[in-house]
């Protein structure tokens, strides 16, 4: 993968990438939103296709010489639809917040309501954060989950929408490790009169291996990236399950027909918030919507579930508690309150032993999102390395060591030793160590 003429023509980005595939080779790679794609896919990325411009859709473009990219594109979004089962998508959107940013545009007004996902709960940035723009922009409202069972209770979310009365409610977590209850959702949003946006971003691989719930007969419209569980390039995208006239009265301007909800968000992509696209890597996805269709992609996401159990089974044995009690998903989230280690200071210890998580705020979480209490533990990238419960049992013992010696260097030392043989034995590509 690493070819010679980098290595010729700028030998110090040359080196650097060397290095971070090494580093990536040689740590336990546990950030719950990271995965590795395959080498079709990373090579997809690297071709000619990052030379043209193709602003516009597949037949429609504001730009001559499309005829293979429209092809490319147009793969990309029929394997899409038949993996997630929708009429439409879009697959141009950079990034998941692109993707988002889209959905804002095409479904609210600046000032409109918002009822979201509790960022401290669990929620993403996009979903009404005050840093963010759809905090700035959008009147942001949030439920969140029950302190005693750390999940949510639909019934007190019917009670919130009620009292907000939002133009948008958002589904969709960066840290909740259950499953969501969409036609519940889709009830509260009829009832109310809201748009219903489900964000799969986290999830997305294993709903199109049908391992949780598929939001789109539910929601008017779902957004994801392409990156996380789905394990494509790095990417967003925005899928609806069943395309019908938009209700906003969006026409188009020849004809004044009145546009389907596709059309309208089309158009908030590309021009609404997008230039060109990135065809290099929208053939990278159409190559990773063609991995996640093989049968094999369901059995490595039910591997992703199992060893994220696996590892929640032996740190409960070990006195961890887990947000929520244990996970359906790919992902844990501890809160490590009891431990008397701040999330902050976990990362970073762990960080010694060579094992990679992130510190997280848990829910109603009394330290700053700069300090946090929990950390965020995901199976996905050691899963795509072959690993299995035996050694999702094995790390789990090992953070527990990093964490409950925190002065103990030589300690550390050994555990990351221990996770450096582990990884020779779970080789990452095979054009590592050139
Ligand atoms: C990761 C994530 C995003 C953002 O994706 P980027 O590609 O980093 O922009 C949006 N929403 C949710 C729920 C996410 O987890």
């Amino acid at each position: 993968m690493l070819n010679k003429t980098l290595m010729a023509a700028d030998p110090e980005v040359y080196r650097l990438i060397e290095k971070e595939t090494e580093r990536q080779n040689q740590n336990a790679e546990m950030i719950a939103s990271e995965n590795f794609a395959s080498k079709a896919v990373m090579e997809a990325m690297g071709t000619t296709l990052t030379n043209k411009y193709a602003e516009g859709l597949p037949g429609k473009r504001y730009y001559g010489g499309c005829k293979f990219v429209d092809v490319v594109e147009d793969l990309a979004r029929d394997r899409a639809k038949s993996l997630f089962g929708a009429d439409w998508v879009n697959v141009q959107p950079h990034s998941g917040a692109q993707a988002n940013a889209a959905v804002y545009l095409a479904m609210m007004k600046p000032g409109d309501k918002l009822l979201g996902f509790d960022l401290s709960h669990g929620g993403h940035l996009t979903h009404g954060s005050p840093v963010n723009f759809s905090g700035i922009l959008y009147e942001a409202h949030f439920y969140g989950v029950e302190k005693e069972t750390g999940r949510l209770d639909m019934n007190k979310i019917r009670d919130k929408a009620k009292a907000v009365k939002p133009r948008m409610i958002s589904i969709g977590a960066s840290a909740y490790t259950r499953d969501f209850d969409y036609e519940a959702f889709r009830d509260i949003a009829d009832e109310v009169g809201a748009f219903l946006w489900m964000d799969m971003a986290h999830t997305a691989g294993l709903i199109a291996a049908k391992q949780l719930n598929n939001p789109l007969p539910w929601a008017h419209v779902v957004t994801t990236t392409t990156h996380k569980t789905l394990r494509g390039p790095r990417g967003g995208m925005i899928l609806i399950g069943r395309d019908t006239e938009n209700t906003l009265g969006v026409v188009a301007p020849k004809s004044g027909r009145v546009k389907n909800w596709g059309e309208v968000l089309d158009g908030a992509v590309f021009p609404g918030t997008q230039g060109g696209p990135l065809m290099h890597v929208i053939a990278a996805k159409a190559v990773a919507f063609g991995e996640a269709l093989q049968p094999d992609f369901v059995t490595y996401q039910q591997q992703v579930i199992k060893n994220a159990q696996a590892m929640g089974r032996v740190l409960t044995e070990l006195g961890y508690e887990l947000v929520s009690g244990g996970t359906d998903n790919h992902l844990l989230l501890i809160d490590l309150r009891n431990k008397n280690v701040t999330g902050k200071d976990a990362e970073n210890l762990l960080g010694r032993a060579e094992i990679t998580v992130n510190k997280n705020m848990v829910p109603f979480d009394t330290q700053s999102p700069f300090v946090t209490s929990g950390i965020r533990v995901g199976a996905p990238a050691m899963t795509t390395r072959g690993m299995k419960e035996p050694e999702f049992e094995y790390l789990a013992r090992l953070l527990d060591k990093a964490i409950s010696k925190p002065t103990d260097e030589a300690v550390h030392d050994s555990v990351a030793a221990e996770v450096k043989a582990l990884c020779e034995r779970f080789p990452l590509y095979d054009f590592i160590s050139i």
